[in-house]
């Protein structure tokens, strides 16, 4: 096990691309760690610096204790899976699995050990003598998996290892993974694009934009306090809702207000938006912290918005509602039982506590 330790870390492409900029890190030994972004965030190219496969044109990368910038990938005790885990088609599982430890000069006794339990670890034991065409799509990455394993490596790194499965065997891989990392207590670093899978497996997640860190936090943490406009829309299914409001301080309360709606801000950001008084900020609402009026458990209170619906999609049992709140269309989760239909006029309460708020120029 080890920590991974990121110092101003940089990528440059020529001298117009600017890959990641200014990255620091430093992860806990063990921690299982997310990147997570839109595609071409440069996630992949950290996780590329990280290995190894990549130089980096500044900064600092270290493994434990080791300064690593100059250490060659198959020197810095690190195992990597891929989305395409390439595994050797005319091998069969085992021989797969064994196949670097023998380039490594291990003993065959040893390689036989760690073979095997590697693959009883990740119940394939019965698939050993299988060539990989022979395999589904789930056992593949059982395998590609296993490979990473019996390196026993300091350090995991992932780059969307799920992303060539279908949806279930993504949601049961995603489990597994969290299941055998934890046992297996090595340091994880995981890339994605999918905060869903951020939010399930990281016990800290980077959310990244345009090659550059924009929050590092605990998932709760970046859903109950997202450091800007970007984690706030980013993190959280269906998006968060955002509303031009204007600023309005009426003794120790703030309420943010428009044509059809008047909202009392959450008290913990009453007093550094005093300073925004009279100004235009973007009110953030998760769809989530929206109730029907009459269907909800949110206190009615003075927090209303008015609207319009367009759209309603029954879930079962929520119904995601898009409403037209004076041209602004947001969406609220409600009871799947409301009696609810598009062009209904409906009286949305909101949940002050868990109002945010942002910058306009963000
Ligand atoms: P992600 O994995 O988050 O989708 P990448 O790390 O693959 O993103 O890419 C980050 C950025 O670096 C992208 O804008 C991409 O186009 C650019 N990039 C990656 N590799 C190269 C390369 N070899 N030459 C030039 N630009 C590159
Ligand atoms: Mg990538």
């Amino acid at each position: 096990m080890a920590k991974i330790r990121l110092e101003h870390v940089y990528k440059r492409y020529g001298s117009k691309v600017t890959a990641v900029k200014d990255f620091n890190l430093e992860t806990e030994d063990g921690e299982f760690v997310v990147f997570v972004g839109p595609s071409g965030c440069g996630k992949t190219t950290t996780l590329r610096m990280i290995a190894g496969l990549e130089e980096i044109s500044d900064g600092k990368i270290y493994i434990g204790e080791r300064l690593v910038n100059d250490v060659p990938p198959k020197d810095r005790d690190i195992a990597m899976v891929f989305q395409n885990y390439a595994l050797y088609p005319h091998m069969n599982v085992y021989d797969n699995m064994a196949f670097g430890l023998r380039l490594r000069k291990v003993p065959k006794n040893d390689i036989d050990q760690r073979v095997k339990e590697a693959a009883r670890i990740l119940k394939i034991e019965h698939l050993l003598q299988r060539k990989p065409r022979e395999l589904s799509g789930g056992q593949r990455q059982r395998v590609a998996m296993g490979r990473a394993i019996v390196r026993e490596p300091k350090v995991f790194l992932m780059d969307e290892p799920l992303s060539n499965l279908d949806a279930k065997l993504r949601v049961e891989m995603r489990a597994e993974i969290a299941k055998l990392t934890r046992r297996l207590g090595v340091t994880t670093v995981y890339v994605t694009h999918d905060q869903v899978e951020a939010m399930t497996l990281g016990h800290r997640i980077v959310v990244m934009k345009d090659g550059e860190i924009m929050q590092v936090d605990t998932p709760l943490n970046l859903y109950d306090f997202p450091a800007n406009k970007f984690v706030a829309g980013f993190i959280g299914s269906p998006s968060m809702n955002f509303i031009r409001a204007k600023v309005e301080g009426a003794g120790d309360a703030v309420y943010l207000t428009g044509p059809s709606f008047r909202v009392r801000t959450n008290p913990h950001l009453a007093a550094p938006l005093k300073a925004y008084s009279g100004k235009e900020v973007w009110l953030g609402i998760r769809p989530e912290h929206l109730g029907l009026k009459g269907w909800t458990a949110i206190p009615e209170a003075e927090n209303i918005i008015k609207g319009t619906i367009e759209v309603v999609e029954p879930l079962g049992a929520d119904s995601e509602i898009h409403v037209d709140v004076g041209g602004t269309v947001i969406t609220a989760k409600v009871d799947g039982h409301a009696p609810v239909r598009p062009g209904d006029t409906v009286e949305l309460l909101v949940d002050t506590g868990r109002t945010h708020t942002f910058d306009v120029d963000t």
